[in-house]
Formats: C-alpha cells, sequence, structure tokens
C-alpha cells in the first residue's frame, strides 16, 4: 500500500477519539489521528509526523460535518491549550468519554467486553472550576496576562474564561492596571528579571467566595494599597488578597503574605468542612467531586464495623467522608503539608476515628499490612501514573474484602485492576465521571470484591 507522506494533505473520515482527545481516522490502513475533528467527519488534513504504527495530522477543513460537532464557543479554543473537546455536543463528549475507560479495560486490562454501568456527566459543562492559574508576561512589548499556547510557554492574552468564574476578567485586569499605574514588569523566564509571575484565583462553590493570590519574586509590592483597594472594589465576593513570594522556580512560592483579607478560603464537600490555603491541593471541579465520592463510598459499603484504608489520601477529603460511617480510617499520603492539612481537618470536623501517614504508599502500606492493622476496605486514589506492585501486592495480601479504586487515568487504571483480577479480585462495578468537561480528561471508580 503507498506510504503516507508528510506535509500532504489527505481527505479523511473520522472514526473515533482518542484518549488524548484527537479524532481517529485511517489513511492506507495507518492510524492518523487529528486534533479538533469528530467522529463521521470527513476532514481534509495535512501530515505533521509520520512513525510507524501511527501518523498525527493538523486540520485544513471540514468537508461534511459530523451531526455531533458544535460551534466551539470560545473564541480562543483553537489556540488555547486548555480545552480539547469543544467543538463536540456535551452528550456525545460523555459518550467518547466512556468508550475511552472501555477501551482501555478490554484492551490493557483484559476485561473482555467490559462496559461501564453509567457516564455521570456534568450539570453544566461550564465554570465549573474553582482554581485558575493564569501566567502573567509580555507578548510584543505589552504586558499581558492569559494562557500558555498549546506545548509553548507563549501566552495568549485571555478575556473570558467559561471555565472558571466569571470575576476572573476583572481581577486580571485590575492586576495589569495596577502593575501599569506603578510600572511593575512582569517576571520573564528567560531573563529572570521584573516582578510579577502569575495571577491564581481560588473560589469556594459553598460561599462564593474568591481568593486570589498574587505571585511575585519579592515580599514588598510597591504601593501594594492601591492594588487591595483595585482587588476588593471588584465585588464582595473577593475576601482575600494574597501575595505570593515565588522566587524559586516552581509555579507557587512556599511564602504567603495576606495583603488584605483572610488567610484562607473555606469550602464543603460532602457535609464536610474543609480550609483551604494557597497552596492546598484541593479537587478542581467540586460539584462533581461530591458525586464522585459518593459513588465510591455507596460501592464501599461502609457501616460502623469497617476499617478503611484510604491510599493516596490527598488532604483526606475521602477519608473524612468516610469517617462518619465507618468503625476507623486510616490515610496514606506522600506529601507532609497535605497530611498535616488532613488531620487538622479532622479536628476541625470533630473527627477522632481517622488516621494519617505522610509517607509512599509503596513503603507504607506493606509496613502497616505486616504489622497486622486489618483494612475490610481499601479506596485506592492515584496520581495518573497510578499504583504500582509494592502496594498492590500488600493489599492483595491484607484479604481486603473491597477494593474501591478511584481512577484518572483509564490505562494504569486498567493495569492495575488486571493484576488484582489476577489475585483473586472481581470487578463487578464501575461508573464513569465528568470531571472536567470540554477537555479529554475522564475520571473512574470501580469495584473489586475478593472472591
Ligand atoms: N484522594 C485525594 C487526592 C488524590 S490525588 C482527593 O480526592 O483529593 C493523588 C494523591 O496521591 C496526591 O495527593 C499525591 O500527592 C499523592 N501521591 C502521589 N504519589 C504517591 C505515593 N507514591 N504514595 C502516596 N501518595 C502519593
Amino acid at each position: 500500500m503507498e506510504a503516507v507522506e508528510k506535509n500532504k494533505e489527505y481527505t479523511i473520515k473520522i472514526e473515533s477519539v482518542s484518549s488524548d482527545g484527537s479524532g481517529v481516522g485511517h489513511i492506507n490502513g495507518l492510524t492518523v489521528f487529528v486534533p479538533q475533528t469528530a467522529p463521521n467527519d470527513t476532514v481534509r488534513a495535512v501530515i505533521t509526523e509520520v512513525k510507524k504504527s501511527y501518523a498525527r495530522a493538523r486540520l485544513t477543513e471540514v468537508i461534511a460535518s459530523s451531526p455531533d460537532r458544535q460551534e466551539a464557543d470560545c473564541p480562543y479554543y483553537t489556540r488555547c491549550g486548555g480545552c480539547q473537546l469543544r467543538h463536540i455536543r456535551y452528550k456525545k463528549q460523555l459518550e467518547i468519554k466512556k468508550a475511552v475507560v472501555e477501551n482501555a479495560m478490554r484492551r490493557i486490562g483484559g476485561f473482555n467486553g467490559f462496559e461501564a454501568e453509567e457516564v455521570i456527566g456534568a450539570e453544566s459543562p461550564l465554570r465549573y472550576r474553582n482554581k485558575m492559574m493564569f501566567p502573567v508576561g509580555k507578548t510584543d512589548g505589552q504586558t499581558v496576562c492569559g494562557f500558555y499556547a498549546p506545548k509553548s510557554h507563549d501566552i495568549i492574552p485571555l478575556g473570558d474564561c467559561a471555565l472558571g468564574d466569571e470575576l476572573n476578567t476583572q481581577i486580571i485586569n485590575a492586576v495589569l492596571n495596577y502593575m501599569k499605574e506603578n510600572s511593575i514588569e512582569p517576571y520573564d523566564e528567560k531573563t529572570h528579571t521584573g516582578t510579577i509571575r502569575r495571577i491564581f484565583t481560588r473560589k469556594s462553590f459553598n460561599t462564593g467566595e474568591i481568593m486570589a493570590v498574587i505571585s511575585a519574586g519579592t515580599d514588598n509590592l510597591p504601593n501594594a494599597e492601591q492594588l487591595v483597594k483595585r482587588l476588593r472594589s471588584i465585588s464582595d465576593r473577593v475576601v482575600s488578597i494574597i501575595l505570593n513570594v515565588n522566587t524559586g522556580r516552581l509555579t507557587l512560592g512556599n511564602k504567603n503574605i495576606t495583603l488584605w483579607g483572610s488567610d484562607v478560603i473555606c469550602d464543603t464537600l460532602c457535609g464536610i468542612d474543609f480550609e483551604i490555603s494557597p497552596n492546598s491541593f484541593f479537587q478542581i471541579n467540586p460539584k462533581q467531586t461530591e458525586k464522585l465520592y459518593r459513588k465510591a463510598i455507596e460501592f464501599a459499603r461502609l457501616d460502623n464495623n469497617t476499617r478503611v484504608m484510604d491510599i493516596y489520601c490527598g488532604i483526606g477529603t475521602i477519608s473524612l467522608c468516610c469517617a462518619k460511617t465507618a468503625k476507623s480510617v486510616i490515610g496514606v499520603e506522600i506529601v507532609r503539608q497535605a497530611i498535616e492539612n488532613a488531620r487538622e481537618n479532622a479536628v476541625r470536623n470533630g473527627i477522632f476515628n481517622a488516621e494519617f501517614y505522610a509517607d509512599s504508599a509503596e513503603n507504607i502500606v506493606p509496613r502497616l499490612i505486616a504489622r497486622g492493622e486489618q483494612a475490610d476496605v481499601v479506596i485506592l486514589d492515584p496520581p495518573r501514573s497510578g499504583s504500582d506492585e509494592k502496594t498492590l501486592t500488600a493489599i492483595i495480601k491484607s484479604n481486603a474484602e473491597r477494593i474501591v479504586y478511584v481512577s484518572c487515568n483509564p490505562a494504569t487504571l486498567a493495569r492495575d485492576t488486571r493484576l488484582l483480577a489476577q489475585n483473586g479480585y472481581k470487578l463487578t462495578r464501575s461508573a464513569v465521571f465528568d470531571m472536567f468537561p470540554h477537555t479529554c480528561h475522564v475520571e473512574t471508580v470501580v469495584l473489586m470484591e475478593r472472591q
């Protein structure tokens, strides 16, 4: 068959969507990925990369449009790296995510004919984010703030991003105006000169309150009271204005100075209160998180005799939601600061049957099991890389009745559940959640029961 050529334009019929949100079609038997296309589109696309088993292409024209295609309701969509599925109707996005999980479970997990019980979408695919981070820099000599373009550090100046709160644009403009008035330069990543690096906002969905964080390479912003005045005049919802002192290479520095208002904002998940400081990890889409946690807890079938182990527990959100019903909970997490937050959150909510360990799962879980800690239910919520053999082997040894696996990456979920299935656990329940509408990300919860 004729080889597919780089830089040549082809007509491609799109058949499905891959896990990174690209449309998938074939030319002369070779798989081709084309971003910003939809199943049943017929498109023209120029090949940008050819590998042994696949090629990538850039969309040039939609010849015949899929019935699932919609006008992307964002003027930045084709230039911004944030969303991948915005040109596809929301209902279809959910079907695509379900299929991505099912494919991984069948192909990688060996669960033949696997079908997820349900896919749980968001009530609204917009304004769902409680946290937004906007880099500040220079484009064509102008100070700008917005988003990075895909795979680059070029800043696309942004109006409103409809995934976050409406006030973000006004917060950005207030900071840019303050910078102009006081001749403050943005930080330059290449020369390490300038001052302001990022604008970062957090929102409590429970109260509507907003924290505005200005990340800068100084602990002394000139005329900071002018900045405070500008930000406070936007809305009463702005309750906290923080200077994050960042002289290192990380996204945020470790030192925070409260310029005005509260040091933290408070939000609630499943009836538990959490205090969130600028650097804390907190789930991005709290409405969908509650649905996800409720499902995980339903799968766990807790009662006041159940001993739970929550591995990769973060600030203890799932642990504390379980603690109300269970006999006891052990939480394990590698980030020490997160474990401190988990302990504080337990006290704040009057929860005394939860214990937390700051250590890596692969290190502490085998030791906890070896010293005889019993867990009837193990909950796992690992990062994208999934769990590991040491942790999973210890769980298998522990003879836990039920394992509830929460995953943000279908490929590693499939790999890890395969190992559990080969060692006496049967996959009995599953649900797919859309935590990040318009993006290619997908979350899954499965229940494995000991046979
Ligand atoms: N369950 C929490 C957090 C899930 S995110 C929630 O719902 O909010 C995954 C967590 O795993 C992160 O907090 C990360 O710091 C932690 N983590 C990553 N690698 C780890 C490891 N090897 N051992 C323990 N925790 C780890």
